[in-house]
């Protein structure tokens, strides 16, 4: 049984994970920000929910000491919570982009920050970093939340090497296309469009995240990597 935090678990990849992890005995703490019905919906004895911003130190800072005094530790982590945006690159203006890179980046550095301090002293951790296959190559009309998800990957690479001899574990999960509110702005006929372009001929479901998480919780030899479910849309 393990303690796990998942940021802005209340719908998507990280509801799924959430539901799945916590179906397997795990304590799992859901944090989630606007979407209060969703997240209660799945309130259950391993399922708790917690209401914060994450791209807020104090409310980041006032989380983690509570889910630590009440559970004495956190094992898991996985900064999921995250925005995107489709703008040209000339309209993206300093508020889109200061919104964005505190949403996908900072809540990533500070709730990191905020949790390593009691995985240190356990000697033990498993922190999972959602990035994007757009933070390996880039998307157009995308250059803010591709630059968000870059940064997380170098975080990523930074922070298990680091934090490796205090036997805690940091790698990242960069999705191709997945079917969840975030691409419901996407056409019947874009979708189709990216299934024609995938070996595997189709898009992602949460559970494909799922599965990738769960696998690096239990693996004990991988770090500081970035592991791309994406259907082979995207091969490097
Ligand atoms: P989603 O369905 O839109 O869910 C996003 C989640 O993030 C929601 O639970 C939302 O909570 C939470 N959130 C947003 N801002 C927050 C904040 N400031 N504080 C706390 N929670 C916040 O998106 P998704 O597709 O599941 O995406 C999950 C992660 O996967 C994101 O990091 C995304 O960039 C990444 N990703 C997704 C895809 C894809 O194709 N779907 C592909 C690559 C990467 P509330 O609704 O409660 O505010």
């Amino acid at each position: 049984m393990k303690i796990i935090l998942i940021t802005g678990a209340s719908r998507g990849i990280g509801r799924d994970i959430a539901i799945n992890l916590a179906s397997e005995g795990n304590k799992v703490i859901v944090n989630y920000l606007k979407s209060e019905e969703q997240a209660k919906s799945i309130e259950n004895e391993n399922i708790e929910i917690y209401k914060a911003d994450v791209s807020k130190r104090m409310e980041v800072s006032e989380m983690v000491n509570y889910i630590i005094k009440k559970y004495g530790k956190i094992d898991v982590l996985i900064n999921n919570a995250g925005i995107d945006e489709y703008k040209l690159f000339t309209d993206i203006t300093d508020e889109d982009w200061n919104k964005m890179m505190n949403t996908n980046l900072y809540s990533t550095f500070c709730v990191s920050q905020e949790v390593v301090k009691n995985m240190i002293h356990e000697k033990y951790g498993c922190i999972i970093n959602i990035s994007s296959i757009w933070g390996i190559v880039g998307a157009s009309c995308e250059v803010h939340y591709s630059v968000s998800k870059a940064g997380i990957i170098g975080l990523t690479k930074s922070l298990a090497k680091e934090l490796g001899p205090s036997n805690i574990r940091v790698n990242s999960i960069a999705p191709g296309c997945i079917d969840t509110d975030m691409n419901k702005n996407l056409t019947t006929e874009e979708i189709k469009g990216i299934e024609d372009e995938t070996p595997l001929g189709k898009i992602g479901k949460p559970l494909d995240i799922t599965r990738c998480v769960k696998w690096l919780i239990e693996d004990e030899f991988t770090t500081g990597q970035i592991i791309s479910p994406n259907g082979g849309w995207v091969i490097i």
